[in-house]
């Protein structure tokens, strides 16, 4: 099975109807990733199908829940995951892809104009900066592989409107994780976290959304601000 055909197929697995352009974009992304990798460490993953599962696919699982018409942002976004993938399938949105580190950023700027994704904003700067100037600004946040959750809602939660949802991407044993978190949910005013599992098409692993919804505000006092954050795995 060829790239495209794993990627269209499993687009389709997720329930989402498949976009010929959209999927032409998204390898056009996994060649600009894995070319610009070379030079500059983006991702683990060389190989364009174990692109196309542990990073397309893997983000796809969001895109049924974001919408069209809303304001997105991706909390140490990296390489662009998920933001990009889930830009390319939710044209409708807006996209604010944050991340601290400016070459990434500076990547993500080319892989915009080379795409021509009109509807991303990559952003050089630490989520605690970002917070102070836009408070409970976007209808949904997202983020995957950037912290332990008790860090990464008080990095999130401040931006995301009342009302609005944050999603977390996790591993599927992530319920302690979730259990030391609860506190943090409450005091940041999200406090019923709901867990939605699914599986990576043609990768048979299991993981899971955290999804929280925002139903009261957040303190002024956070995020505080984190000397060193500990990378939370894949
Ligand atoms: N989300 C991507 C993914 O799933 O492939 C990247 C994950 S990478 C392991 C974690 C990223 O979070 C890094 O690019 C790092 O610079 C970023 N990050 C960590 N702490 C941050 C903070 N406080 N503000 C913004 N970005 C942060």
């Amino acid at each position: 099975m060829t790239a495209y055909e794993m990627l269209a197929s499993g687009l389709q697995q997720l329930g989402l109807s498949v976009n010929p352009q959209a999927v032409e974009k998204l390898l056009q992304f996994s060649d600009l990733l894995l070319e610009k990798n070379k030079v500059m460490n983006l991702t683990a993953v060389t190989d364009p199908k174990e692109v196309v599962t542990r990073h397309f696919l893997d983000c796809a699982a969001l895109a049924s829940h974001i919408g069209s018409g809303k304001t997105v942002l991706d909390v140490g976004t990296g390489a662009g995951f998920p933001g990009i993938p889930l830009a390319i399938l939710c044209p409708g949105t807006q996209f604010t892809l944050l991340d601290a580190q400016r070459k990434r950023i500076d990547f993500l700027k080319e892989v915009v104009e080379e795409l021509s994704l009109s509807n991303v904003m990559p952003v050089h700067a630490r989520a605690e900066e970002f917070a102070a100037l836009h408070r409970a600004s976007f209808d949904l946040a997202v983020s995957r592989a950037v912290a332990d959750l008790r860090v990464l809602v008080e990095l999130t939660l401040p931006m995301v409107k009342k009302g609005g949802m944050f999603y977390a991407m996790k591993a599927a044993d992530c319920m302690d994780e979730v259990g030391s978190a609860s506190q943090a949910f409450a005091i940041l005013g999200a406090p019923a976290a709901e867990l939605l599992r699914y599986i990576v098409p043609h990768d048979g692993v299991e993981r899971v959304l955290v999804r929280l919804q925002k139903t009261g505000d957040t303190p002024d006092k956070y995020p505080r601000r984190f000397k060193k954050i500990q990378t939370d795995p894949l």
